[in-house]
């Protein structure tokens, strides 16, 4: 998108937020704006539904992930594995520094991921374990309402991907998302040294956008990939491990329905409300 269209979308954005539409902005931000395709969390029975309690059964299609942490412990490099295939697929930059680290799957320690979680006596083995963390592709995602442009929304499959060309560079989304989930394009993954070549994306994928600077963005679930019939690229990468497992969890005969509903899952910070689409069995 050339920068006078972005520029143009950025005050139509910015005037949305900060004008007379202000109070419908901020009915925007609040909860329950964005319908959820689901509130019966991963399960098809209204009694385990992380507290609450579904009006009526699921409909529709919602997308969902579980990573089997231990699996990943036991397969050394299965983690780094999984995220370097996703960046290459998705030309994600590397900018060589924390600071402006673009990340659509990456590793963290239980205790970042799972800051509310408490032991009276702290589980030494879990807190070795590596945990992939993504984008959690909220049922009721904060950061869809945030959005002054609809650059990121919820398909109807239940993924929360974006449509970068909408994108003004707010990062609205950025400071909705309880997860850190988002990271946002300071400079121009586009750039190229004298030789012509991309300086921080060194395996183009041509089939894939590169962003531009003053983009946000995240995993979308392999979006792309799911249009041809084929599995996210990591869950493709873990499968041989069975370290990973994603479907339709409102279909009670799929693969991940069976999982969540015989083993036992955790999600990240789930009293907030946005209803995590990504479990992690421990
Ligand atoms: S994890 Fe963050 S970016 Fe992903 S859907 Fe939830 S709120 Fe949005
Ligand atoms: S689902 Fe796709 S985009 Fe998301 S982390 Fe996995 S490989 Fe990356």
């Amino acid at each position: 998108m050339d920068m006078k269209r972005r520029n143009l979308l950025k005050i139509a954005g910015m005037s949305a937020i900060a004008g007379v539409a202000a109070p419908s902005a901020l009915n925007l931000l609040m909860k329950g704006n964005v319908q959820a395709s689901s509130s019966a969390g991963h399960s098809d029975s209204p009694s385990d539904a992380h507290g609450e309690m579904p009006a009526e059964k699921p409909t529709g299609v919602r997308l969902g992930l579980a990573i089997d942490v231990k699996k990943f412990a036991e397969n050394k490099g299965l983690a780094e594995k999984c995220v370097a295939a996703c960046h290459q697929i998705h030309n994600v930059p590397d900018f060589g520094n924390p600071k402006d680290e673009i990340k659509w799957l990456w590793i963290e320690k239980f205790e970042n991921l799972f800051p509310d979680h408490s032991h009276y006596k702290k589980n030494e083995e879990l807190h070795q374990l590596p945990f992939l963390a993504v984008c959690n592709h909220c049922d009721d995602p904060p950061c869809v309402r945030a959005c002054p442009t609809k650059a990121t929304f919820k398909a109807a499959n239940g993924a929360v991907i974006m449509d970068f060309h909408r994108c003004i560079g707010c990062r609205f989304c950025m400071a909705a998302c309880p997860y850190g989930a988002r990271s946002f394009n300071w400079r121009s993954p586009r750039e190229k040294d004298a030789n012509g070549k991309l300086k921080f994306i060194k395996d183009l994928n041509e089939k894939f956008p590169t962003r531009m600077r003053g983009v946000v963005e995240k995993c979308n679930f392999c979006a792309e990939r799911l249009a041809e019939n084929l599995p996210p690229k990591c869950v493709e990468i873990a499968a041989s491990a069975q370290a990973m497992y994603f479907g339709d969890m409102n279909d009670p005969h799929s693969e991940i329905s069976k999982v969540l509903k015989t083993k036992f899952t955790i999600q990240r910070k789930p009293a907030l409300g946005t209803l995590p689409s990504v479990f992690y069995i421990i």
